[in-house]
């Protein structure tokens, strides 16, 4: 196993078109990433196995797909606008501007005590000492200026999904027909500004949320987070991630923001040189802080009649906010993995094997002719066509086939079928496994069963 694991893991995203440093032609920009045709794949079935999880498979949520662009006063209500800021420093000696807090809380556990004075901390990057420019607290959000004739709002790219889902609570309850305990469920594209050195895919202005808001009845809410900290948890350890590199924390009271009765997150352990860990997702108890907010300021009535009780309740909201890209990027290092695979000469190759589930695999099966030969050839072409109505799936015939294997071994793709000369009289091909190698022989006509029994619906 490599001792940077991230860097051996960015090199291969890099090389293999999982994610690109966004607009590299022109130099690349420091907090951007481009996904590339593999990165499109992998991030695409991670985001179907939360909506197959918490939407489809359920009768209690529904989905929502709420404007990225919202005017000023949705977060006003939400209180993003007061207090989603952060403090910075910039270090005059290489120019990098820093959360403050980070740079304290590196001190504090390196020093076993907190920093008297701004000018006792050293800057992370080059070791300056002295050299940061006063703090500054900056707001986390991204204003826009859409040309919006008659309208004097100011608008903001969401930071999260919440406020959209909030302002749409009546709207969705009603013609959903649906009363609490039920969810909203939405996924997408996110921003923020907030500046950090992150780890690779995380350090970006851009995140990518998959975002539940749980109204509940007032008073079921603790049990409510539990329950959804389990179902959660469970569904990261599902997908891939063992239990001993995840963490299960509480934020303390004293840190809690105002909209938040309790969180609990669940964090991926990284090993990076900036992040030890990164927070997958929190499951927060926002109680009705939103919808009060939001009804007091819109004038709307967001609160629910019980008619088993003959009273008008706010129902409480659980959110489980899943952070796709921190998920995305947890999966891969997870998978990432080196082992030794037989060659043709009798002894054995390194290979490098993303063990990724074949529920989130980019590519689920490759077709490979043994050799590009006019009889084999049309015959791996047809299969190939065969089985792409059902997967996405890879032919490739150029060069010899154990570099084949690698490269499919290398993206995750959990099998490669060969078409071979002997496949020429028995119309039967060999099916080679990913993780054990092991190969066997499948007739034509059974393949795509074959397949369908180990690949689960994704
Ligand atoms: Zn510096």
């Amino acid at each position: 196993m490599p001792a940077d694991r991230i860097a051996a893991v960015a090199s291969l995203a890099h090389r293999r078109g999982f994610a690109f440093p966004s607009g590299e032609v022109y130099g690349g920009q420091p907090v951007a990433w481009d996904y590339g045709p593999l990165g499109v794949e992998l991030k695409e079935h991670v985001r179907r196995q939360w909506w197959r999880t918490v939407v489809q498979h359920r009768d209690d949520v529904v989905g929502l797909d709420a404007a990225v662009i919202q005017a000023r006063p949705v977060f006003t209500a939400s209180d993003l606008l007061d207090t989603y800021t952060q403090t910075r420093v910039r270090c005059r000696a290489c120019d990098l501007t820093q959360p403050l807090d980070r740079i304290v809380e590196a001190f504090t556990v390196r020093r076993e005590q907190p920093a008297a004075a701004l000018a006792e901390l050293a800057c992370p990057s080059c070791g300056s000492r002295g050299s940061f420019t006063d703090p500054q607290r900056v707001s986390g959000l991204l204003e826009v200026s859409p040309d919006r004739p008659g309208s004097p709002d100011r608008y903001y790219l969401r930071p999260e999904a919440a406020p959209g889902t909030f302002v749409n609570f009546a709207n969705v309850m009603i013609a959903a027909r649906k009363k609490p305990p039920f969810g909203i469920a939405q996924v997408g594209r996110v921003f923020r500004n907030v500046v950090g050195p992150g780890e690779f895919l995380l350090r970006s202005h851009e995140r990518e949320r998959m975002e539940l808001e749980y109204f509940v009845e007032p008073g079921s809410d603790d049990d409510w987070l539990e329950y959804w900290a389990q179902q959660r948890w469970d569904w990261y350890v599902d997908l891939g991630l063992a239990p001993q590199q995840l963490r299960r924390t509480e934020v303390p009271l004293a840190g809690l923001p105002q909209h938040a009765k309790r969180i609990v997150e669940i964090e991926f352990r990284l090993g990076g040189a900036y992040q030890e860990f990164v927070v997958l997702e929190g499951i927060t108890n926002r109680a009705d802080y939103d919808l009060t907010a939001h009804a007091k300021h819109s004038g709307a009535d967001l609160s629910y009649f019980d008619q088993d009780r003959g009273e008008r309740w706010v129902p409480y909201a659980i959110e489980p906010a899943a952070d796709l890209t921190a998920t995305v990027f947890a999966l891969l290092l997870a998978a990432y993995d080196e082992d030794e695979a037989p060659n043709t000469k009798g002894g054995v190759d390194k290979r490098t094997v993303l063990r990724l589930d074949p529920r989130i695999a980019p590519v689920k099966v490759a077709v490979l002719p043994l050799s590009r030969n006019a009889d084999l050839s049309p015959k791996a072409r047809d299969l190939g066509a065969a089985l792409r109505r059902r997967w996405m799936v890879e032919f490739d015939d150029s060069q010899a086939i154990g570099r084949r294997y690698r490269r499919q071994d290398e993206i995750g793709t959990p099998y490669c079928v060969t078409v071979d000369f002997e496949t020429l009289t028995d119309d039967a091909v060999t099916v080679r496994d990913r993780d054990t190698m092991a190969q066997q022989r499948v007739s034509l006509d059974q393949v795509e069963r074959y397949l369908l029994e180990r690949l689960p619906p994704s």
